[in-house]
C-alpha cells in the first residue's frame, strides 16, 4: 500500500466564478499542490508546485504577462525540496517525477530534482515541446523551467500497456500500472493536452490524484463547470465535462477519494498522514 503526503507548494489568486459557474467575484486563494507517493518500490512525486525559478522565469521578456495575470505567492519556505527535507526526504532519494500536464504552476520545481526520473504523456509532451515565447505563455507553458536534460530523462506513461482497474473504480476502466499497481495512471482528458491523473491505492482506500479535472470539489459533486473564459486556456470543451462527468459518478460511488491540485476552502481535508 503506497502513502500518499500533500503539499502546498505556493498559491496564486482567482475570481471565484472563474473556476466555479456564478459563484461571484470575490478573490479565491488557488493553493498548488504537490503529492509524495511512497511505494513499496520507491518514492514519487506528483507534480511540483511552485518554486522561486517560476518567479525568475516569469521576471521577463513575454511571461511577465504570465506573473501579471495570475499573480502569485510564494516564498521559499515553502519550496517542495525543502519541505521534503523537512519531513527526511532527500530529494535525491526521489525515483521519479510524474507530471499531470505542463502547466507552469505544476512543474515549476522540476529543475530541483535534477536525479528522478521524469515521466508525464505523450500527447502532454509533444504539445509543448517546440513552444516558446507567446506560443508557448498562451499554453501556460514556460520552457524555462525545463531541465536541459529533460530529452534523456523524459519516459511517457504510454509505454506501459493499460490493465484493468477494478470494477469499483467505475466509470474508470483501464489505468497505466506504476510502482506494481499501487499507482494506476489514468487519462483525465481536457483542461490539456495528454492531462492525465492517478489513481492511488493506500491503506485508507483509492486516492484519485485528479490535477486539474476540476480546479474546486464543487465543480465535480454538482456537475458545475468554470467559466466559459476558462475554455480559451483550457484544451477541449467537450472532454472536459465529460471528464468531470466521470468524477462526478465516481464521487458519488463514494469509492475513491479524489484530490484537486487547487481545491481549498470548508470542505478540504488536509492528506497528510499520521
Ligand atoms: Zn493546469
Amino acid at each position: 500500500m503506497a502513502r500518499v503526503t500533500a503539499f502546498r507548494v505556493g498559491h496564486c489568486t482567482h475570481p471565484s466564478c472563474m473556476v466555479l459557474k456564478g459563484s461571484g467575484l470575490q478573490s479565491l486563494c488557488f493553493p498548488s499542490r504537490a503529492y509524495l507517493i511512497e511505494t513499496a518500490h520507491g518514492l514519487y512525486l506528483w507534480d511540483t508546485g511552485y518554486a522561486r525559478r517560476f518567479r525568475e522565469a516569469t521576471a521577463k521578456g513575454v511571461y511577465r504577462l504570465y506573473a501579471w495575470i495570475t499573480p502569485v505567492q510564494f516564498d521559499d519556505a515553502q519550496s517542495l525540496h525543502g519541505q521534503l527535507r523537512a519531513r527526511g526526504v532527500d530529494p535525491k532519494d526521489i525515483h521519479t517525477l510524474l507530471l499531470s500536464h505542463f502547466h507552469a504552476d505544476h512543474i515549476a520545481g522540476m529543475r530541483d530534482f535534477p536525479e528522478a526520473r521524469l515521466m508525464c504523456s505523450e500527447p502532454g509532451w509533444e504539445a509543448v515541446r517546440r513552444l516558446s515565447g507567446i506560443g508557448a505563455l498562451r499554453q501556460a507553458f514556460v520552457p524555462e523551467l525545463l531541465p536541459p536534460d529533460i530529452g534523456t530523462r523524459l519516459g511517457f506513461v504510454e509505454s506501459v500497456a493499460p490493465t484493468a482497474l477494478p470494477a469499483a473504480l467505475a466509470p474508470f476502466s483501464h489505468g497505466r500500472a506504476l510502482a506494481g499497481g499501487e499507482i494506476m495512471i489514468v487519462d483525465l482528458p481536457g483542461h490539456a493536452p495528454g492531462h492525465v491523473g492517478a489513481f492511488v491505492l493506500t491503506e485508507q482506500g483509492w486516492v484519485l490524484l485528479a490535477s486539474d479535472a476540476a480546479w474546486v470539489s464543487d465543480s465535480y459533486r454538482q456537475l458545475r463547470g468554470p467559466s466559459e473564459l476558462s475554455f480559451l486556456i483550457q484544451h477541449n470543451r467537450a472532454s472536459y465535462y465529460e471528464t468531470l462527468r466521470k468524477l462526478h459518478a465516481l464521487h458519488q460511488s463514494g469509492h475513491a477519494d479524489i484530490r484537486l491540485t487547487h481545491q481549498d476552502g470548508a470542505d478540504y481535508v488536509p492528506l497528510v498522514p499520521a
